[in-house]
């Protein structure tokens, strides 16, 4: 069938992308072009069980989509049933509350939004711009990681400070993870059809970590602020604390703002804490051998995480259902019993043999039967959201 989508994600260094088939359901190929902006960059094509690696020429996105248009040539059998392109974006701002298709006036909408993600948006543009220009024919969406959370109200997503800095700058909590967490309202809707007039908690735990509140079908709250940095303890980010931290992180080590903002966004979180690694699944390991600072790091992360679960759960009437998803959510047994175990005052309960049985990379229902609250762990697909909205957006030309 001629449906697919080619997905592109274009990050500050990296540019990840798949090809994905009959409504999303099959990837015919993936892959990652790594290290952009070094000379070292090179280019991984996964197709058919095997995996392809090339240096790049030249280490930019530019060229890197012109490797992707140049591995479709050789590929006819796939090339011919490209439909369109679908590019994740992260940063839509107030401007783009849904995924659009893309024309010059949306080309301009991101760029106006630019300043609020300055490593990304310009990498963004330049997929853009270098995809149509490489496939001229072919209609190509936007999908934005913050549009799912234009829902919140102002007493949610504006901060308590001088409103001319919202007014005249657009300061505000704005929220990511949003093509997860509506991936993740989709699948909940299909496992449990009230789920869409009732209130959803969904933590989506992978190196970048948030939660959202849906009441309803709607983004209420979510963690995440301005930038990624606010809410949770992640993999290098800390997570919300005391602002004036930061200048005391200045001083003590003599650092710019800049500077400190990297302490905080790149050496801190798991990482910082454990002063071991960031990765959830060598923490596991270092702690069951005996690693004392790598059990606090996974501690802190799980009292944290449920202390957000609860912030944005004050905007549902009711908590009908928790999901864990992300790497960390969808994988940690460990993890997943000490962040309900710190939300036992609001009964959430799991079922300790069907957490620590569930399924890899499978849905499952975990909750304890006397748990007040569904509890359930549901794979996120962000390649699929985007590659549905982008032929949705098709088919309605
Ligand atoms: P991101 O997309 O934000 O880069 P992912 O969603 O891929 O991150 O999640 C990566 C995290 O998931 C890492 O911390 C990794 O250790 C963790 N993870 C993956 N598999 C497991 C596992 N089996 N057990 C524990 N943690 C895991």
């Amino acid at each position: 069938m001629k449906d697919s989508i080619l997905v592109i994600n274009c990050g500050s260094s990296s540019l990840k992308f798949a090809i994905l088939a009959n409504s999303g359901q099959d990837t015919l190929m993936e892959g990652i072009a790594d290290q952009l902006g070094s000379d070292t960059s090179s280019i991984t094509f996964k197709h058919q069980g095997e995996k392809h690696q090339k240096n790049l020429t030249v280490g930019n996105h530019e060229f890197a989509v012109k490797e992707i248009k140049a591995w479709l040539d050789l590929h006819p059998d796939i090339n011919n049933t490209l439909v369109g392109i679908g590019h994740r974006i992260v940063h839509g701002g107030e401007t783009f509350n849904q995924s659009v298709l893309i024309n010059q006036e949306v080309i301009n909408g991101i760029q106006e939004c630019a300043s609020l993600a300055p490593l990304h948006s310009p990498a963004h543009l330049k997929g853009i711009d270098v995809s149509l220009a490489l496939f001229p024919g072919l209609p190509q969406a936007a999908v934005f990681d913050t549009s799912f959370h234009q829902s919140l109200s102002k007493e949610q997503f504006l901060y308590p400070i001088p409103m001319d800095f919202y007014r005249e700058h657009h300061f505000r909590k704005y929220g990511f993870h949003g093509t997860s967490y509506r991936y993740i309202n989709q699948q909940l809707a299909q496992l449990s059809p009230n789920s869409d007039q009732q209130g959803v908690l969904v933590a989506h735990l992978g190196n970048g970590a948030s939660t959202c509140a849906i009441n309803k079908g709607k983004s209420s709250d979510t963690s995440m602020g301005i930038t990624p940095l606010e809410g949770l303890m992640m993999g290098t980010r800390s997570g919300s604390l005391d602002p004036s931290l930061l200048t005391f992180i200045m001083k003590a080590k003599h650092l710019s703002a800049e500077e400190a903002l990297d302490v905080l966004n790149k050496k801190s979180g798991l990482l910082g804490v454990s002063e071991l690694s960031n990765d959830c699944r060598t923490l596991e390991d270092a702690m069951i051998s005996g690693d004392e600072r790598a059990k606090l790091a996974l501690d802190m992360f799980a009292v944290r995480t449920a202390k957000y679960l609860v912030s944005t759960a004050t905007t549902l009437e009711s908590i009908d259902h928790l999901v864990f998803t992300g790497g960390i959510g969808e994988n940690s047994n460990y993890l997943r019993q000490a962040i309900c175990q710190q939300l036992r005052a609001f009964n959430i309960k799991l079922d300790d043999s069907l957490n620590n049985n569930a399924p890899r990379g499978a849905v499952s229902n975990i909750g304890a039967k006397d748990s007040h609250t569904q509890v359930w762990i549901i794979p996120t697909n962000e390649e699929l959201m985007i590659a549905l909205d982008t032929i949705s957006l098709i088919q309605g030309l």
